[in-house]
């Protein structure tokens, strides 16, 4: 159910109306004195400690799931939930923003990316560190300034037409963004890609990195989401029985390699003859890397240069989250395997540079 909050006098007929859809976290967290510790709560928590969302220029209508939830356990369900609400509401407002938990948001912001083909409307995901009925929460501002990054129009149009996440003064590109931080205030970074705006007295944006508005452009959304995927981390001391058992997995369709530095990996044998075994047999292995900034670079190294040669799809500069939900939603489309593997090759929604 909707709830409007805020609506311009009806002289104001050209004001932004927004669609906060609120999922959890720890913006929305109370202390439970029974557990020790902090649960999802409802939405008068927030709107109790928010009375700034009364003073915003524009129309402001909320979205609360009906179970608030920790983001460590979003779902692929709860993203085709989220996408489809988005669906369903296109037309009717202008921009959206999300309240999500940090520990997931970046995989929910990748993953909604890709599903939302052709958006042209900005989809604004925020959270908070402090739950907001804290003190020195940095839930307000979060709020606040992702509320007015989505409504912002530029003669009319809106500023950001993408996946985006607003947190601690930055706005970054959803599908680039990493949580990296669990106890400082700035949680999210993306090495590999500029903020999409710095925020201080005003919001400067980065031009030049901003998905630009497309006049025409339609929302083609797909929801299929595979989950026959895994991860895989490469270890110095990973052992061939592990890896065997993990390839032969029952119904196994996409692994993600996080392999060392460039896109590097064991030149064993054994190693080699497992991957392109689980190959040959129609598995897709992304590899990505273990760092967080830099790229995958298969050849550059002796290490790198037999899996591009058995078939291993080199992720660039793609982060795990990126991939994994990348993964899924192409699986999910069920499309032929060369044009799986070339649109893992190239970006979809901007999550890579090739
Ligand atoms: N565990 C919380 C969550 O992701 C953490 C947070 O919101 O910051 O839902």
């Amino acid at each position: 159910m909707i709830y409007q909050l805020k609506t311009q006098s009806p002289q104001a007929t050209n004001t932004p109306s927004v669609l906060m859809i609120y999922t959890g976290g720890t913006l929305g967290m109370v202390f439970d004195r029974e557990s020790k510790s902090l649960k999802a709560f409802d939405l008068k928590e927030i709107l109790r400690n928010a009375p700034e969302m009364e003073r915003l220029d524009f129309n402001l209508s909320i979205l609360p799931f009906e179970k608030p939830f920790d983001s460590s356990n979003v779902t692929p369900e709860i993203w085709q939930q989220i996408a489809r609400f988005i669906t369903v509401e296109y037309d009717s407002f202008d921009a959206f923003v999300i309240l999500h938990g940090t520990d997931t948001m970046a995989y929910t912001a990748s993953a909604l990316s890709f599903m939302l083909e052709g958006l042209n409307k900005p989809v604004i995901l925020t959270g908070a560190q402090l739950p907001i009925g804290v003190a020195r929460s940095d839930a307000r501002e979060n709020l606040i300034t992702a509320l007015e990054i989505a409504a912002d129009r530029i003669q009319g149009k809106p500023v950001i037409s993408e996946v985006a996440i607003y947190f601690n003064n930055r706005l970054l590109r959803g599908n680039r963004a990493k949580k990296s931080e669990s106890s400082q205030f700035n949680a999210f970074d993306s090495e590999n890609y500029p903020f999409l705006a710095d925020v201080g007295i005003t919001a400067d944006y980065g031009f030049p990195y901003i998905k630009p508005h497309e006049e025409n452009a339609e929302l083609n959304p797909k929801f299929g989401m595979d989950k026959n995927v895994i991860i895989l981390k490469l270890f110095p001391g990973i052992c061939e029985k592990m890896i065997a058992k993990i390839l032969k997995i029952n119904g196994l369709k996409g692994v993600i390699l996080e392999t060392f530095g460039a896109g590097n990996a064991p030149t064993e044998d054994w190693f080699i003859d497992l991957l392109k075994e689980a190959i040959e047999s129609g598995i897709y292995i992304y590899n990505v890397s273990q760092c967080t900034g830099g790229r995958v670079l298969q050849g550059h190294y002796e290490t790198s240069r037999m899996l591009g040669e058995i078939g291993v799809i080199s992720g660039s500069d793609i982060t795990t989250e990126a991939a994994i939900t990348k993964l899924m939603f192409l699986l999910g489309q069920e499309l032929p395997r060369e044009e799986i593997v070339e649109k893992l090759r190239q970006p979809l929604a901007g999550e890579m540079t090739v």
